[in-house]
């Protein structure tokens, strides 16, 4: 496993500042937070490392001002709820860098917490460009960064201030690289992989990368009718990448040379029209598509045998419904073999992780979101990290 400095190597830090990159992005309705997850992620990093008598910076992004100043998108936008999650008060700074964030500095007393703006309000933030880094670091005597989500980005704040100061994972970061690692880092096998969602097209590297890397892979939601047609399956008028076809047939003979079981449907639940409970609803065999019809989601024969799969495994990692599951009865198939897995991680027999926008809303309304061994909020650092890329934030951090 790959090394990195924790808060547990840090011991009293009265007096010293740390600069702590956290993910505060954070979903806004009529100038108020509807969603506070990623406050309440790195709330313990930045308790800890206040009861450790730091004076702590918090750094984060807010929206793409792309270098400006746009006052709609200030992180002091989020202070209310950043305050309401820690119990604490903190102040607002309006720089990053600079005389400003000394005074404040000279201020706050040990323990107090800080909030810098917008980190991309500066140019050089996106560029990484090193005189930010250094003009931010001459502030701080430690760097730590809890935000795995923004850790694919090489940005200053992200992964330049690293190299500059003792730079360590916070708590969130920490759980994250742990759960990865366990799931596809060295995982205990058999490992299986489910990826579903809506197109191929979107997760090609993740396919690609999977299929040397997992036991058995799952494909369910529209991107298995590409796979299917590709098959020669008549997948009627179901969402489909019929381009793809040889793209599919490369992961499928790919696949083949791992080792990797891939699993597609063979029944389906199929529709004249996209709407809820609507009158043409049927299952069948995916042979019995008619030209007429979409395939919603995956049937409950294929359910069965895919549980009987997770079964004999060990690790399992997911992305991806594998059903249009906003709209019922679409969501079964996703529900069901999300209870399996939650069910088989309670017996403790499973480590399961899982990762994705939808995917998480999809775990949520099946009511298993805690029962998983651990549950991806990162979206776009989640898929890079499946893609088997390197994350330049992640990098940074690592001791050897
Ligand atoms: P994530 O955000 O977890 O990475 P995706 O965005 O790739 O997941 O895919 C989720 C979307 O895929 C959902 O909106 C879902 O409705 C859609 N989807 C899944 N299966 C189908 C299908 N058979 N036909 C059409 N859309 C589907
Ligand atoms: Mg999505």
């Amino acid at each position: 496993m790959t090394k990195f400095r924790t808060l547990d190597d840090l011991g009293d830090l009265t007096g010293k500042v740390a600069l702590v990159r956290v993910d505060l992005n954070l979903p806004m309705q009529d100038g108020a937070v509807t969603d506070d997850t990623r406050v309440r992620a790195s709330a313990p990093t930045i308790l800890e490392l206040a009861a450790k008598g730091a004076k702590v910076l918090l750094l984060a992004h807010f929206g793409r001002p792309k270098g400006e100043r746009v006052s709609t998108m200030s992180v002091s936008m989020t202070l209310d709820a950043v305050q309401a999650v820690l119990g604490k008060e903190v102040m607002f700074v309006p720089e990053v860098a600079g005389p400003v964030v000394e005074q404040a500095v000279g201020i706050l007393r040990p323990g107090d917490i800080a909030m810098l703006e917008n980190t991309r309000f500066w140019k050089g933030e996106e560029k990484n460009d090193p005189e930010l880094a250094k003009a931010i670091a001459a502030n701080g005597d430690i760097y730590v960064n809890d935000a795995f989500s923004a850790a694919h980005r090489a940005h200053a704040s992200t992964e330049g201030l690293a190299h500059l100061l003792p730079a360590y994972a916070g708590r969130s970061m920490e759980a994250e690289l742990k759960a990865l690692e366990a799931a596809l880092g060295q995982p205990v096998r058999p490992v299986a992989a489910v990826v579903g969602g809506a197109k191929v097209s979107s997760k090609l590297d993740v396919l690609t990368h999977l299929v040397t890397q997992v036991d058995h892979l799952i494909i369910g939601g529209g991107m298995a009718n590409t796979f299917l047609a590709a098959r020669g399956v008549n997948v009627g008028k179901s969402l489909c990448e019929h381009d793809l076809a040889a793209t599919a047939e490369g992961i499928l003979e790919a696949a083949d040379k791992s080792g990797c079981t891939v699993h597609l449907p063979y029944d389906v639940v199929v529709a004249k029209e996209f709407a809820a409970n609507p009158a043409s609803l049927r299952t069948c065999n995916v042979h019995e598509v008619a030209e007429d019809e979409m395939i919603l989601d995956v049937g409950p024969q294929a359910v069965e045998a895919l549980a009987d799969v997770l079964k004999t495994c060990r690790t399992l990692v997911w992305n991806g419904p594998l059903g249009a599951f906003e709209t019922q009865p679409f969501d079964a198939a996703t529900v069901a073999l999300a209870r399996s897995a939650a069910a088989l991680t309670k017996e403790g027999v499973l480590t399961s992780v899982a990762g994705g926008g939808d995917t998480v809303a999809a775990l949520n309304h099946a009511g298993v979101a805690d029962d998983f061994t651990y549950i991806s909020t990162a979206g776009g650092a989640f898929l890079e990290w499946m893609e088997g890329k390197q994350l330049p934030g992640v990098v940074a951090l690592q001791t050897v």
